[in-house]
């Protein structure tokens, strides 16, 4: 970038045009892998602050594919089901659902707090309280909410297992 960018009337706008200046970078010692994992999302209730956070890394100002990870709207191509929020009641027969119609070889992955245990909302009257309900938490992203940068760090490190 020029001097005269920098410094000059439009430099705001220079800086918002570089995408690449707001984009989650990927842990700098782990590899990109060949083969991609797909990732489907399913929100449960909560506060939606985790839901918002993976929709930023799925965003297109974040570089998802460029780490090895896709994000796909049918569970049948995925082969990891992310789970945000502390599982309303409601959203049970979803879940099921879901992961049933994924294929063999899946896995299960909570992310944030609540999607674990509930959280802050833990179980009531309209949530379970997380996962940790229905089955045992293996896989699990912390935070509350995990921002994307921790969600990428977290998907990688998952990968490497
Ligand atoms: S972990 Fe925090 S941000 Fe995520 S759904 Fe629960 S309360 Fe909201």
């Amino acid at each position: 970038m020029t001097a005269f960018q920098t410094m000059g009337p439009l430099s705001v706008l220079h800086a918002f045009l570089n995408v690449s200046r707001w984009r989650v970078s990927a842990d700098k010692g782990m590899s990109v892998r060949p083969d991609t994992i797909n990732l489907y999302v399913l929100e449960t209730g909560g506060c939606e602050g985790c839901a918002m956070e993976v929709e930023s890394l799925c965003g297109s100002a974040f570089a998802l594919e460029q780490y090895g990870f896709a994000r796909v709207t049918d569970p049948a191509d995925a082969d990891w089901l992310l789970v945000t929020g502390p599982m309303g009641r409601a959203c049970v027969q979803m879940l099921e659902r879901v992961w049933n119609a994924m294929p063999a070889g899946k896995s299960l992955v909570a992310v944030g707090a609540c999607a674990v245990d509930g959280g802050m909302f833990g179980p009531n009257y309209a949530t379970l309280g997380g996962l940790k309900a229905l089955t045992p938490v293996r896989r699990a992203i912390p935070g509350c909410p995990p921002s994307p940068q921790d969600i990428l760090v977290g998907l990688q490190r998952l990968a490497e297992r």
